[in-house]
């Protein structure tokens, strides 16, 4: 390659990056997504978005001096082959960027690891186990990090595909939430998205491009036909109408629920606390199921009874959860 070419390769490079991380900016600047002076705990899978939002969050503070300290918080489902060696690039990447690193597990929290569920209920509902733990867990190591916000490396893609699962679903109340830019805004530790306007394919372009460091095998346990479908059908979308992944994100923002529309209402679990529409959160609901040895109980219609409040219980059941999707990312 002649001298003038390479250089002419890495202007167009540096340009990619420059509007890339920019854009990002602009996102997390006009949404007010941070205050000075706050800790920040970024989900970290070891997968592409989630590095890349950890390779370029630590950027941007530095260049803009958001003043923020950052984190890793990883989560430890127990899976052998897959999460054990994503973990190992998280642990590079602590090293890379320089951001101290939180690792929870789910043997830890619940007494179960994913090897161990998988084993008992096979594997179809396995990521409703897991998504609805991974949720819990997340809280948790970010709690222990006593941070102020967690962020997640959710992209445009993923959000257009939620926003259909949940329209297929019938699912309001998450259809109502899933395109904020930040949600548990009314909880202990708010979640957001920097990454709500970015395409997938730029964010494994810079991860390529810039040679991060970062994990790419899809979880051994990983069905996800339901969700499969929404993104094919999102992808026939956008061979016809290019912009077709922010046209549905436009308009999950701009659904309105009718105030006739009951939506659940938030407590806490009587059981350990965490925040719940129903006397027992899920994931107690579930563990209960697994440790009396019946791991349908938390997911099918109820047989037996073990709080006497399950009247929601068929619904719970069909949400399969939005975190299972291509579930190298934390998803929420
Ligand atoms: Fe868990 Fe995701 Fe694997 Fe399902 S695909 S078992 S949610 S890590």
């Amino acid at each position: 390659m002649e001298a003038g070419e390479e250089k002419s390769k890495k202007a167009g490079g540096e340009c990619f990056y420059e509007v890339f991380e920019e854009e990002i900016h602009q996102v997390i600047v006009g949404n007010r997504l941070f205050k000075f002076g706050e800790r920040v705990a970024i989900g970290a899978s070891g997968g592409k978005d989630s590095s890349v939002l950890a390779y370029v969050l630590s950027e941007l503070n530095r260049r803009h001096s958001y003043g923020l300290d950052l984190f890793l918080l990883s989560i430890d489902e127990g899976i052998t082959g897959y999460r054990d060696d994503s973990l190992e690039t998280v642990k590079r990447n602590e090293v890379q960027y320089g951001l101290p690193l939180q690792i929870v597990s789910y043997k830890d929290l619940y007494g179960w690891t994913m090897d161990e569920i998988v084993k008992m209920i096979g594997l179809k509902n396995n990521c409703t186990f897991c998504g609805v733990f991974r949720r819990q867990a997340l809280d948790r190591g970010a709690a222990l990090l006593k941070v102020d916000k967690l962020v997640t490396g959710h992209n445009a893609d993923d959000i257009a595909e939620t926003v259909v699962l949940n329209i297929l679903r019938g699912d309001i109340a998450r259809l109502s939430r899933c395109t904020s830019i930040t949600t548990g805004e009314d909880g202990p530790i708010p979640r957001c998205k920097p990454f709500k306007y970015t395409y997938e394919k730029e964010i494994v372009m810079y991860a390529y491009f810039k040679k991060l460091d970062y994990f790419s095998t899809e979880c051994i346990y990983s069905p996800n036909a339901y969700r499969g479908f929404a993104c094919e059908f999102i992808n026939d979308l956008e061979r016809l109408r290019p912009r077709a992944i922010l046209d549905i994100i436009k308009s999950g923002e701009d659904f309105r629920i009718a105030t006739t529309t009951k939506m659940p209402e938030q407590g806490t679990c009587e059981r350990c606390g965490y925040i719940s529409s129903q006397k027992w959160c899920k994931a107690c609901v579930l563990l209960e199921g697994l440790n009396r040895g019946l791991p349908k109980m938390g997911i099918g219609r109820p047989r037996g009874n073990v709080n006497g409040d399950y009247k929601d219980i068929k619904a719970r059941s069909t949400a399969k959860t939005i975190e299972s999707k291509q579930c190298g990312s934390l998803d929420f």
